[in-house]
């Protein structure tokens, strides 16, 4: 399997350097030059199958003969075994066509992990091979960190320094990191805000003088590996719910739009679906998009799903190349335009992505409505994120009598303020998790300064 630019001018890898690489030295995202397709009897024979085995054959043509086929099967056993629930990603029914497709059984709580966890060990995997060591550097506003450290906490030749804004994160996001004390996990608290975080963090990658030759690994959602994760559950939910002999529907929380590209993906590889729902919250760059064909920047807002807070959607160029039908000279030239001003894409890629994908916006107000009415109607407590789903689904035609699927993103313990709000009492933390306020922490306290922070990461690393 070769892996192509959306921008067209780097050449093309194959799934490990594409992995390594993360972003493409022409500012574009890896895609596969071709999809695998999935034949309906591939697809009717996967329902049924354990969720590690329907990972294992979706997975391998991704991956493309580059690792044998028991050491991908171990490592995906291996990956899975850290989730809590015997179906790894268990479906719930809420009403007679609506389910919840819960993914944060994971070791963060947040369905991160599903695709997280899996690239730490594959990373891991080929370092060994190669007999290298690499090093992770990644910033975090405070929930999304976490579930990177857990996913390298158990790699030999990695070391990850995660960056978080000292005293700006909550005490259970910043305990979720600080309190994994494997010897190649290192907390950094930086003295200034988010930004100052991620300014650090780029500029470490664009000169990485200060690690002398030792490889720096970027493990943010525009690696191709985490949408390979992601397709799996889309075809594992759809085959549960009666795929490929009837449709499916999905409505997906999204932001940088990792998510719901994997269940695009998935349907391009013969999944049957019906129906693809981005849910937005008030940062709704993606649903003015599709709505109003303003593809524009605005001023980012703090809501009450904030792993949703988002400007810009990294993941949305891999979809605007496919809407332009592959052409990386117009995806580049709306890019460029975007970056500058409001943009609009072209007539008929906007009309190629609103008969593919529908669209909703759902604001704080109406998120904690949510939390309330789902709790009333069905007895689940919604998650901040899910219940931007959760609304979008109905908006969008569960009721129709295909099965709509709502992907649960994270477990209401873990956003516990808007729970609050809503009016519960809050939502407690899963067994595994209870003493985490009492556990033992660690992190380094820094200056917001790009050579004091390299040069910690220079002198810690093993
Ligand atoms: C990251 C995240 C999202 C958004 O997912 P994208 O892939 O960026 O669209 C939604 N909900 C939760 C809880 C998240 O952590």
């Amino acid at each position: 399997m070769r892996y192509i630019s959306t921008r067209g001018e780097a050449p093309a890898l194959n799934f490990e350097q594409a992995m390594l690489t993360g972003l493409a030295p022409d500012g574009g995202l890896y895609v596969p030059e071709t999809l695998p397709h999935f034949s309906r009897e591939e697809l009717a024979a996967m329902a049924g199958q354990p969720y590690s085995e329907i990972a294992f054959r979706v997975m391998k043509p991704f991956v493309g003969g580059e690792i044998e086929d028991d050491t991908l099967r171990r490592i995906i056993d291996d990956t899975y075994a850290t989730f809590k629930h015997e179906a790894v990603v268990p479906l719930k029914q809420l009403s007679h066509d609506h389910w919840l497709l819960e993914l944060f059984h994971g070791p963060t709580l947040a369905f991160k992990d599903v695709a997280l966890q899996l690239l730490g060990r594959l990373l891991d995997h080929f370092l060994a091979e190669r007999g290298e060591k690499g090093v992770i550097m990644g910033a975090t506003s405070g929930d999304t960190g976490s579930a990177a450290i857990e996913g390298c906490r158990h790699c030999d030749h990695l070391d990850i320094f995660i960056l978080h804004p000292y005293q700006r994160v909550s005490e259970v996001q910043r305990r979720q990191m600080t309190t994994v004390l494997a010897d190649n996990v290192h907390n950094i608290a930086i003295e200034g805000n988010f930004d100052d975080a991620q300014a650090i963090v780029k500029a470490s990658f664009a000169d990485q003088a200060f690690l002398d030759g030792t490889r720096l690994i970027a493990v943010n959602s525009i690696n191709w590996a985490r949408i390979m994760a992601q397709i799996v559950y889309y075809i594992a939910a759809g085959v549960a719910l009666g795929a490929p002999y009837r449709e499916v529907s999905f409505t997906v929380p999204s932001a940088n739009f990792g998510n719901l590209y994997a269940g695009y993906s998935a349907a391009q590889m013969g999944l049957p679906v019906k129906q693809l729902v981005i849910a937005t919250n008030a940062n709704d760059i993606l649903h003015r998009t599709l709505a109003d064909n303003d593809f524009s920047k605005r001023e980012l807002l703090a809501t009450l799903a904030p792993s949703m807070d988002i400007v810009v959607s990294s993941n949305f160029e891999r979809l605007l190349f496919d809407a332009y039908a592959r052409d990386s000279d117009a995806v580049r030239d709306l890019l460029a335009r975007f970056q500058q001003q409001p943009a609009a894409l072209a007539e008929a890629p906007l009309e190629r992505l609103r008969a593919r994908f529908a669209s909703h916006r759902v604001d704080d107000d109406t998120i904690l409505e949510v939390i309330r009415e789902a709790y009333q109607r069905t007895g689940e407590l919604l998650d901040p994120h899910t219940a931007t789903g959760y609304r979008a689904a109905e908006v969008a035609g569960a009721g129709d009598g295909t099965p709509m699927i709502t992907l649960a993103t994270a477990h209401p313990a873990k956003f516990e303020d808007a729970v609050v709000k809503a009016g519960f009492e809050g939502a407690a933390l899963p067994d595994s998790m209870s003493d985490l306020l009492s556990r033992e922490e660690r992190y380094e306290v820094l200056p917001a300064e790009v050579s004091a922070v390299q040069a910690f990461v220079a002198r810690t690393r093993r």
